[in-house]
């Protein structure tokens, strides 16, 4: 026999299922990623109607089965509705879904996660973030609750703390000055195919911040429009190099063109 459990946490994709039944992707507190089957949820009258739906948040109780979950009920606490009604931003945020999507494990630990997407979907609702610096620290700050961030905060070759300006993609983090001058000119190839990078002091800073920082406050600062775009670089560069995976709404939200490719100052190229 099965039984009901409550969970908290968010739609990342929704499924059609036959005439009216969804197939949901939940990430919840408890139970990492799971799926769900919701019956009769495409019905007018359903009660799941407006919860099946993608960046729905709050509590579901779901009927564990043998080898399935059903939704029976959900009690929504946040639809982002400021979200939802601005075209771009809404682009963003289902590139945030999938990035989780991708990333996140069922029985996982995804509390951070959940957190981040939480945050990071609240930021892009707000007029005080630009969309483009939310996405940086949204990536950035995956990639390093998965153990997959860059190293920012010493010298690779060296260990040394200060100076970190030369970030190279392909050894996965930064180089202090003196290093970094050596291996820059030992690598003309590399920096030809755009992968490193001599970062402005506020990219480093900024960088430093957001993997330090806890969620709570990682939507606390702004940057200049030079800093917004080498971060854009550095993070594309890296996200590629280490991310092996092409996310749909990436290619849609690029499409749309809200991020222009060129213009990439501190690129040494
Ligand atoms: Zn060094």
């Amino acid at each position: 026999m099965g039984q009901n459990i409550v969970v908290t946490g968010m739609v990342l994709n929704v499924m059609p299922i036959g005439d009216y039944d969804k197939r949901i992707t939940l990430l919840t507190k408890e139970r990492g990623k799971i799926t769900a089957f919701a019956r009769g949820a495409r019905r007018p009258n359903s009660q799941l109607l407006a919860a099946a739906n993608p960046f729905s948040f709050g509590e579901f109780e779901l009927f564990e089965g043998r080898s399935s979950y059903s939704l029976a009920k959900a009690s929504i606490q946040n639809y982002f509705r400021e979200l939802t009604a601005d075209f771009q931003a809404t682009y963003y945020g289902f590139y945030f879904l999938e990035f989780a999507e991708y990333y996140c494990q069922e029985n996982n630990d995804e509390r951070e996660m959940l957190k981040l997407l939480y945050q990071s979907l609240r930021a892009l609702g707000s007029s005080a973030y630009d969309n483009r610096l939310v996405r940086c620290i949204f990536e950035l700050k995956a990639m390093a609750v998965n153990g997959e961030g860059p190293n920012m905060f010493s010298c690779l070759a060296c260990g040394e703390k200060q100076n970190l300006h030369y970030f190279f993609t392909e050894k996965g983090g930064c180089f202090c000055d003196s290093c970094g001058k050596a291996a820059g000119s030992a690598k003309e190839t590399e920096i030809r195919r755009g992968d490193s990078f001599l970062l402005e002091d506020s990219t480093l800073y900024a960088m430093q911040y957001i993997i330090s920082s806890t969620v709570e406050k990682l939507y606390t600062f702004s940057v200049s429009e030079p800093v917004l775009k080498q971060l854009l670089a550095v993070m594309k560069s890296y996200r590629k190099r280490y991310l092996d995976h092409s996310f749909k709404s990436l290619k849609i939200l690029e499409e749309m063109s809200f991020e222009t490719p060129e213009g990439l100052p501190g690129k040494m190229s």
